[in-house]
């Protein structure tokens, strides 16, 4: 660690893990405490699927993450989206200002992005606002700067839409070494980790599909993914995901009144095509989402040595309790 002289400061009052108090940030964006439920505040949980070909034919599943960007741009409900785009095979934060941009960010890269980057670096016009698409650690420091003392000195003001991105892990950029070996990274085009048993990463080319074994895949996850307890972007308007069995379908969690009007919008527009999640579906979710917060506590207590301290996590004992020991 190097000795900082600053008190106050964005790096640490932004940062998704030191001193996030999940109770302000859940009252701040749904205006009730934090509940620590396993995939967060829900009004609706769906499947959706983009109706525009252009969009579902290279998104990763349904092509609903696009379409829902490219309708709030469309509709004026932002003026420009915060992204991830594949620049000779290693993603990058991007600002774009039109839906037909978008396309050039469909499909998902499972090296870390550095989104929020480009959200920092972006220069707004005077009635600019944003949309921002991120896993849950970039979508909590955006949901988190708006709760901070320093948050004058950023972008936060102009953030209209936050769209999550469901993640179990994210692999450092080491990793490029090992997929260079399967294909020149240029080519590959999206990435994509198949629900067990497969136990591989797929990675798609324009005429192909490699599967990594999940073995050479592991030692890359950033040891921070170990101690991240949000499976499902809880801090967001609205978060979308695989829908397990059901190929190009998504998963969408509808979880504020802008998120739900985006997706009737998208909808009545005919862009968006939604239909009942199957309930085993649901419960998976859930059961995932809760194993990835007992996950998370179980390492962090590892680390720290003692079960009452949760390295910057700061949640309620009982809630610790109930998750560590319902198994
Ligand atoms: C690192 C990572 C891990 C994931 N893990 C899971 C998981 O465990 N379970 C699950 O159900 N879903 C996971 N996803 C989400 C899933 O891959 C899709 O992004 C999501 O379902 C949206 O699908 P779509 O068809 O609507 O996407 P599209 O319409 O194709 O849009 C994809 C969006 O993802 C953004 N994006 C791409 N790569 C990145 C990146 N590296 N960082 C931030 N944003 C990015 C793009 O900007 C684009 O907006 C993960 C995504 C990432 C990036």
């Amino acid at each position: 660690m190097d000795s900082c002289p600053v008190t106050e400061s964005r790096c640490c009052q932004f940062c998704p893990q030191i001193g996030v108090d999940l109770d302000l940030v859940a009252r701040t964006l749904f205006g009730v405490s934090y509940s620590a439920e396993p995939i967060g505040e829900v009004r609706e949980v769906i499947i959706a699927r983009s109706r525009e070909t252009e969009v579902r034919e290279r998104a990763q599943y349904g092509g609903t993450a696009s379409t829902l960007i490219r309708v709030a741009l469309q509709s004026g409900v932002i003026s420009t989206a915060v992204l991830a785009k594949l620049v000779e095979g290693v993603p990058q934060g991007v600002t774009v200002s039109s839906a037909k941009e978008v396309l050039d960010c469909r499909g998902s890269s499972y090296l870390v992005c550095p989104v929020l980057e480009a959200f920092h670096r972006w220069q707004p016009e005077d009635n600019d606002r944003v949309g921002i698409v991120g896993t849950p650690c970039q979508t909590l420091a955006v949901a988190h700067m708006r709760t901070c003392s320093l948050s004058a000195q950023s972008n936060i003001s102009r953030a209209n839409l936050v769209i999550g991105l469901f993640c179990t892990w994210a692999l450092s950029h080491s990793f490029r070494k090992v997929l260079a070996k399967w294909a020149p990274l240029s080519a590959i085009r999206k990435t994509d980790i198949p629900p067990p048993p497969a136990s591989v990463l797929r990675a798609y080319t324009a005429d192909r599909c490699l599967s990594i074994p999940l073995d050479d895949v592991k030692p890359f996850i950033p040891p921070a993914c170990a101690l991240c307890w949000d499976m499902t972007a809880e801090m967001t308007d609205v978060s979308v995901g695989a829908a397990e069995g059901l190929e190009g379908w998504n998963t969408v969690i509808i979880r504020t009144k802008k998120g739900q009007e985006l997706v009737r919008t998208s909808v009545s527009e005919g862009l968006l095509e939604t239909e009942e999640l199957p309930k085993a579906n649901l419960d998976h979710l859930m059961e995932s989402a809760r194993l990835k917060k007992r996950r998370a506590l179980q390492n962090r207590v590892r680390k720290s040595g003692k079960r009452g301290d949760l390295l910057y996590l700061k949640v309620k004992h009982d809630t610790v309790e109930r998750i560590l020991r319902n198994a």
